[in-house]
């Protein structure tokens, strides 16, 4: 592999381990464990010696294959592949945390990551504040001598509020603090955080990694000295590995990442503009509009906006919920990232555990939608849109 292909070619051949019978297509380790010739070789592949694989919750050569091409991607010395994304986000964190230390997080973020902080991590003695990233001095005044790590995702669900990368990745650099940030949304193709200054990166390859809909997986990158507590001690112990079927099937997926999440952000700026201007829609949050928030980090920090969006529509929630019904094209789903395009009505789906003050605070309104763009002709996708909100 050259080091000056570009990001698309990386994607198809980077980490590519050549198989003696010449197979183009790597073949699927599916296999719990391995050989010795010997137990003087066993031995020297546990004491570390010998290099060489032992059981597949400690290594297996398709997993091999898939950490290091988005170890490659991301530009990171090293990656773990785990069972989902909260495995990698877990992972990440617990090889950085220990008890009575103190994480600080954007204030919004993944559901499932403020329960982890909030339900789980507190239980072990370990504190989390949420702050707003869009301000960096308001996550300065956050840090405590305690403080170990700096956590976010950007752009965030639902709303798509960019961080500053450079901004976070400083701070952290300045306290000694971990910077983590979770670049689902945008892939490597079109944000690579590592190169703004950011410690760690985690991914749920479930969305665009491997773009199908047909895994749930994570993966973790960072440098050597931290991927080795990632992955000989966390995920060894705690065992959220990757299935090695499931790690094939993303290698699968991701030789066509490039391609597909241009086309991904090609149809979402095209159904942003639709949405922007139709009289049914009150807001549109999206990232490539010059209206929103995070339109000034296109081209710097993020090189398009990608395919997730949110807009409010001129509507109740009940007026709301049947436009998600009525919609023929769009699957009602949550996940993000597949080729089908994806709808879901935050106020009564993923947000209805919330109390009502809790989802006001957060911003989830009765008309709040959140749609993933697919890979269906653009035209096509707006037809159904449109013929949505006619019926408003
Ligand atoms: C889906 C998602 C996760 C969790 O990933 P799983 O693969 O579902 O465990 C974490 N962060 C973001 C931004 C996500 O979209």
């Amino acid at each position: 592999m050259k080091n000056t292909w570009s990001i698309s070619t990386k994607a198809i051949h980077a980490g590519k381990i050549s198989d003696p019978n010449g197979a183009l297509v790597s073949p699927l380790s599916q296999s719990a464990t391995f050989v010795f010739d010997s137990v003087e070789q066993g031995g020297a592949r546990f004491s570390g010696d010998e290099q060489g694989y032992i059981y597949t919750r400690l290594g297996n050569p398709t997993t091999t294959e898939l950490e290091n091409k988005i170890a490659v991607l991301e530009g990171a010395e090293d990656a773990a592949a785990t069972a989902s994304g909260m495995a990698a986000v877990s992972s990440a964190l617990l090889a950085n945390l220990a008890q009575g230390d103190h994480v600080i997080a954007s204030r919004t973020v993944y559901g499932c990551c403020f329960s982890l902080l909030t339900h789980q991590f507190e239980r072990f003695g370990i504190e989390s504040t949420f702050v707003d990233f869009t301000d960096i001095e308001k996550v300065r005044a956050a840090i405590k001598p305690n403080t170990k790590v700096l956590f976010c995702e950007t752009p965030v669900n639902p709303h798509l509020e960019v961080y500053d990368l450079v901004a976070i990745a400083g701070l952290a650099k300045q306290h000694d603090v971990t910077s983590i940030v979770d670049n689902t949304f945008m892939t490597p193709v079109l944000q690579r955080p590592l190169e703004f200054g950011i410690d760690m990166v985690v991914h749920s390859a479930t969305k665009y990694l491997n773009g199908h809909g047909d895994v749930v997986a994570g993966i973790v990158c960072g440098n050597k000295q931290i991927m080795e507590k990632v992955k000989f001690e966390i995920i060894k112990d705690i065992g959220g590995i990757i299935s090695p079927h499931d790690a094939w099937l993303i290698l699968r997926g991701m030789k066509t990442l490039d391609v597909r999440v241009q086309r991904h952000c090609d149809n979402a700026e095209k159904v942003a503009d639709f949405l922007e201007s139709h009289p049914k829609v009150a807001k549109v949050y999206y990232p490539g509009l010059d209206s929103h928030q995070g339109s000034e980090f296109i081209g710097t920090q993020m090189q398009r906006a990608g395919g997730v969006m949110a807009f409010e529509l001129e509507a109740d929630l009940k007026s709301s919920m049947k436009f998600v019904n009525s919609l023929e094209l769009f699957s009602i789903a949550v996940s993000l990232g597949d080729a089908e395009s994806l709808i879901q009505h935050p106020a009564s789906m993923t947000h209805s555990p919330y109390t009502e003050e809790a989802r006001a605070e957060a911003g989830i309104t009765d008309n709040l939608i959140r749609i993933s763009i697919g890979l269906e002709n653009v035209e096509d996708i707006i037809e159904d849109l449109a013929a949505g909100l006619m019926r408003l």
